[in-house]
């Protein structure tokens, strides 16, 4: 990877200068951090899995006319993708109630919830990713009130379809958060892509017979099998470990 220029480097992912202009490579990492940093450790061969979930999920979403970022898989652990100006927003969707909207509501985990809940962070480690009200989206300029409808429409669209993807391999979709980005359209406006990665570390996944949990958590609750289960939604969504690069 020394030969590629680093742009940054985040938690889980590093981002390299892309070939062409105005792409940028992704480098799925095996670290794991859970609760804002305070928590590190590795999770062996996860950036492999992620990135090929994410691989996966991104271009099935765009079949279903979700514009993504993604361009292509380079490697088992590298992605090509557009450069976009992400958005600083996390984007949560709840389908049934874990994590923090239990801890914060006193409500019991694995509560399925009559609608989905789509809901704001603001994207900064800093302040601890604070839940942020729609309006306090626009009267700060995070966001603009028609990029904040298409962000909802497109979030609900990827629930839908996601949701019945992981309920065809026998997983509940808990809940996720994603990331969103300006792309530019090639003249003076830009359009608003998914962008970030889909994987394990960023939503929750139960299995429906046994209620397992199949995901990060497995790791941030100190629960052990964290390799086994990343592999385990991998297997069953057909994405092969197989690996293809010399590590
Ligand atoms: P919660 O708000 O309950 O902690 O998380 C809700 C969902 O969003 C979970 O699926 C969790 O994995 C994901 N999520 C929330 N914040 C982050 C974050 O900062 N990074 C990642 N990777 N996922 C997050």
């Amino acid at each position: 990877m020394s030969d590629k220029e680093m742009l940054y480097e985040g938690k889980a992912k590093i981002l390299y200068k892309g070939p062409r202009a105005d792409t940028i490579i992704q480098y799925f990492k095996d670290d794991a951090t859970a609760f804002n940093n305070v928590k590190k450790g590795t999770i062996a061969g996860k950036g492999i899995i992620n990135n090929k979930i994410t691989e996966l999920v991104m271009t099935r979403l765009s079949q279903i006319g979700i514009p993504t970022h993604f361009i292509e898989r380079m490697s088992d652990r590298e992605q090509l993708v557009h450069e976009v100006d992400i958005i600083p927003l996390e984007v949560i969707v709840r389908n049934t109630v874990a994590g923090t909207m239990a801890k914060t509501f006193g409500i019991e985990e694995g509560l399925r919830l009559p609608r989905p809940i789509i809901e704001f962070s603001l994207k900064d480690d800093d302040l601890g990713d604070p839940l942020i009200p729609e309006n306090h989206i626009l009267v700060l300029g995070i966001a603009k009130e028609d990029e904040l409808i298409e962000i909802m429409e497109m979030t609900s669209k990827v629930n839908d379809f996601l949701r019945g993807f992981f309920a065809g391999v026998g997983i509940e979709l808990i809940d996720f958060k994603l990331e969103f980005g300006r792309l530019n359209d090639g003249e003076d406006g830009h359009f608003i892509v998914l962008a970030d990665e889909f994987s394990p570390d960023n939503c929750r996944l139960w299995d429906y017979e046994t209620g397992e949990k199949m995901d990060k958590d497995r790791f941030r609750r100190d629960l052990g099998g964290e390799v086994e289960a990343y592999q385990e939604v991998a297997r069953r969504l057909g994405v092969s470990l197989e690996l293809e690069d010399k590590e």
